[in-house]
């Protein structure tokens, strides 16, 4: 056990370690010491009741039982082998992958996070069409390194730009009806957004595919009209290129299905994922592809793999995760409740001049702040946030933490996102 005690903890972590999205000189981090179902445990013993599940990844909440076996056990039994090998965690894993991914979706790659399995997505989408281009849309986030942060269609990109710029990535429209980039309105607009990206792939030779969050995440928990994914599979289909979901946020029940795709009947060609696979209790990422791009690797040589790929310390404890989201009915709760905690935000709306919108599904919803719901005119813009000024949000957030509630808050909105097994009592909280 540690001899440092809780502000030594902060000392050496603030000291030692860089910060993200902030000033380093600004950052004094919160010691969590401890934590238990929805709830973190500070150095100062405070109970905070956790409403963004750690990035939208803690969904069964913490101390989990079945789950942290699972872990010792497979410590115990095999910590590492390399990704060549056959393993038991990883034949159980891929059969239940197979029984809970939209159907088709049967091969695997299993990487140690949601940024590197959109690298893989990439490679083997460029790799299997033989072109280059990605269709990514504006206010998307997929990832940190070079390739991802490329494909990321938000002011994040700024920081590696113009070394990012160009490679291999182009924009279209974001699916924002609240806010509609091209002022349409739905459903009269017959989804011109959609049209837009068809109309992209028909100007622009060598386009691999088309990748979207199927519920946008940290850019405000964006849910399309009912006809958009439909639409896109059809577009896709018509032009031979494929179509990436990247569910790395919207997966694992958060919406209310298995997979926020499955709300419109769409299997895309990839689907990427990381975070709910397993619950956060362990790094783990996943790329699954259909049958046609897995037979055409059966003869072509898939160049691409990690150290840490296939690690058995990560698949175990997403074996555990899935059967405990099965005896939980952790999905259907998040359907249930996600139609209670509505009602909830609603509310909440009607009740302040500064609520513009609310919008979700399942679990996963965003509030967003206005200064005013006819211009629908937000409280800061990301280049406050790079001016390092204090946000709104920020302020907010810091109030409720006060009260003992932690929500993640991203430039002029929230994220409410609660571990599954949250209850009503905590949402009426
Ligand atoms: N894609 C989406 C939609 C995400 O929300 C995230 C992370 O928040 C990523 C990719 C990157 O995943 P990771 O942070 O595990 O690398």
């Amino acid at each position: 056990m540690s001899t440092l005690s809780s502000q030594e903890i902060v000392e050496l972590t603030r000291k030692y370690n860089y910060g993200t999205w902030r000033f380093q000189k600004g950052w004094t981090p919160m010691h969590i010491a401890d934590a238990e179902g929805c709830y973190l445990i500070t150095g100062d013993g405070r109970r905070l009741l956790d409403f963004s599940s750690q990035l939208m990844c803690s969904n069964l909440g913490h101390k989990n039982q079945a789950v942290i076996d699972s872990i010792a056990k497979q410590a115990q039994d095999l910590a590492y082998a390399m990704p060549g090998y056959a393993t038991e965690a990883r034949a159980e894993l891929s059969k239940l992958l197979v029984e809970v991914l939209p159907a088709g979706l049967n091969k695997f790659f299993f990487t140690t996070s949601g940024t590197e399995a959109n690298e893989a997505a990439f490679k083997i989408a460029r790799m299997y069409t033989g072109k280059t281009k990605i269709i990514a849309r504006y206010r998307s986030y997929h990832g940190s390194t070079s390739g991802s942060i490329a494909a990321t269609g938000d002011p994040r990109r700024w920081a590696m730009e113009p070394a990012g710029k160009g490679q291999g990535v182009i924009f279209g429209p974001e699916v924002h009806c609240y806010k509609c980039p091209i002022k349409h309105t739905y459903p009269s607009c017959g989804i011109a957004c959609a049209d837009y990206l068809e109309h992209m792939i028909r100007n622009e030779s060598d386009v691999a595919a088309v990748l979207v969050e199927p519920i946008v995440g940290t850019n405000g928990v964006i849910v399309p009209p009912d006809g958009y994914m439909p639409k896109l599979r059809k577009i896709c289909d018509a032009y031979g290129v494929l179509l990436i979901a990247d569910e790395v946020m919207s997966g694992w029940g958060r919406s209310g299905e298995w997979f926020a795709m499955n709300h419109w009947g769409v299997v895309p060609d990839i689907l990427v994922t990381a975070k709910g696979i397993t619950s956060a209790y362990v790094p783990l990422g996943l790329c699954a592809t259909s049958e046609k791009i897995a037979a055409y690797f059966e003869d072509h040589y898939f160049a691409h793999g990690h150290t840490y790929e296939a690690h058995p310390m990560t698949l175990a404890p997403a074996v555990a995760t899935i059967h405990e989201m099965e005896r939980l009915g952790l999905v259907e709760r998040a359907r249930s409740l996600g139609g209670y905690m509505e009602g909830k935000l609603r509310e909440l709306m009607e009740r302040h001049v500064c609520v513009g919108d609310v919008r979700g599904k399942g679990l996963f919803w965003a509030v967003d702040l206005v200064k005013n719901k006819t211009t629908k005119e937000p409280f800061n813009t990301y280049s406050d946030k790079v001016a390092g000024k204090v946000l709104v949000v920020d302020q907010i957030a810091g109030k409720v933490l006060g009260e003992g509630v932690t929500i993640q808050a991203w430039v002029s909105h929230f994220v409410v996102a609660p571990p599954l097994i949250v209850t009503k009592e905590e949402i009426d909280r």
